[in-house]
């Protein structure tokens, strides 16, 4: 099969594991006899410096045209001065509502070797195994009107919170669908004791379960939820949420399993999926060679399931991670005291070789 891909690498850490994530692709392409086409454009900071625009047309021009875009991450603080509408973060907000994805999948699974990486005890995260779906396309995301005004000294600042019927409820659809393929369960998570708009999210996503019997729906108050999770995050099977909170959670929940740099995501439902790691361009640490490449990894895994039905592609990539882990390899944000951390290449690296020596034993 041909792969075509179009590559943002984006800001800070993002080139440095978006190379890790290419390499496991061309391992996988080497492996399992495909070819890839690979198109690298810039996001973010990254195209402000190159064209003064966060999304440039020739980046979403290549987008569209592709079969799946991966992405590294966007933002630093040397674009922290710049207007908002031309802030990297925008860039990448507009390249979503572009790509129409308004399903955004962040699974957040506890593997067994990294239990004891986890600030919680590992009798606590064990079995930890999270599919957040975060809806990506409204809520205080993207609501009109947002500004700051007045004279200096008497600002003041306006963001809207917007949900409509049809929004949550092709969210929820999504939601309850993957459900049934896991354990069955979905918790849907709101403030509906003090906004509208949760209100309105818990009555329609009370009426989609209708359509769906074989699928428990339990509904929680957000920060009810952020304890919850602390406390028993294995007991979440789904957990369906609005743009803002599925944001600050799925970060959470990151900690929760380890290291925010272990998270994957995929944001889906329009023609064209995009791919990217859950963290940020984490500027305290970009640069050196030390960031987990793990999350970009495995939004590689999630592109070859969800954009070219690759399973056993797929399959091999997450299986190959789990064997690094086994191993005993850590990056520093996973590594414990005493215990020598390697590198993002170091990394890519071993999960490159274990797709080829789980390839070589199954031949
Ligand atoms: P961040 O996710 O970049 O970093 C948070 C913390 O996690 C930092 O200490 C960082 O070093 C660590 N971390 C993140 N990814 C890691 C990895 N792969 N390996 C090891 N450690 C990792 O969040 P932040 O510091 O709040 O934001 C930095 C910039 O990133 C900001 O400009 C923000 O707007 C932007 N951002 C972009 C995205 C995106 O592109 N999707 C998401 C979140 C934040």
């Amino acid at each position: 099969m041909l792969l075509k891909i179009t590559l943002l690498p984006g800001d800070g850490i993002g080139p440095e594991v978006t190379d890790e994530a290419v390499r496991i692709l061309e391992t996988v392409a080497e492996v399992f006899g495909h070819q890839i086409s690979l198109t690298r454009k810039d996001i973010g900071g990254a195209a402000l410096v190159s064209s003064s625009n966060p999304l440039p047309n020739d980046t979403l021009k290549a987008c569209v045209a592709s079969g799946a875009v991966l992405l590294g991450a966007v933002g630093g603080p040397s674009f922290d001065g710049v207007a908002a509408n031309m802030r990297p973060e925008s860039g990448l907000l507009r390249l979503r509502r572009e790509l129409a994805v308004f399903a955004n999948l962040r699974p957040a699974v506890c593997f067994p070797a990294l239990e004891d990486c986890s600030p919680l005890r590992a009798e606590v995260v064990r079995g930890t195994d999270i599919l957040i779906v975060r809806e990506l396309l409204g809520g205080i995301y993207f609501g009109e009107p947002r500004l700051i005004q007045g004279p200096n000294g008497q600002r003041s600042a306006i963001d809207t919170m917007h949900y409509s019927e049809p929004e949550i409820e092709r969210i929820a659809h999504v939601a309850f669908e993957l459900a049934r393929a896991r354990r069955r369960k979905v918790t849907s998570v709101d403030k509906a004791n003090v906004l509208d708009c949760s209100r309105l999210w818990r009555e329609v996503t009370s009426r989609v379960a209708m359509d769906y019997p074989d699928v428990q729906l339990s509904h929680m108050y957000v920060d009810s939820a952020a304890m919850a999770l602390v406390a028993r995050p294995a007991e979440f099977d789904v957990l369906l949420t609005e743009n803002m909170f599925g944001d600050i959670l799925s970060d959470q929940v990151g900690g929760i399993v380890g290291s925010l740099g272990m998270l994957a995501s995929a944001s889906v439902g329009g023609p064209v999926a995009l791919y990217e790691p859950v963290h940020g361009s984490a500027p305290d640490i970009a640069g050196r060679g030390i960031a987990n490449p793990l999350g970009a990894i495995l939004s590689v895994a999630m592109l070859l399931r969800h954009s070219f039905r690759l399973e056993a592609e797929a399959t091999s990539v997450e299986a190959a991670v789990a064997d690094v882990l086994s191993a005993g390899h850590r990056t520093r944000d996973l590594a414990k005291p005493g215990q020598e951390p390697i590198s993002t290449s170091q990394m890519g690296n071993f999960t490159a070789a274990a797709i080829k020596q789980r390839a070589k034993s199954v031949a």
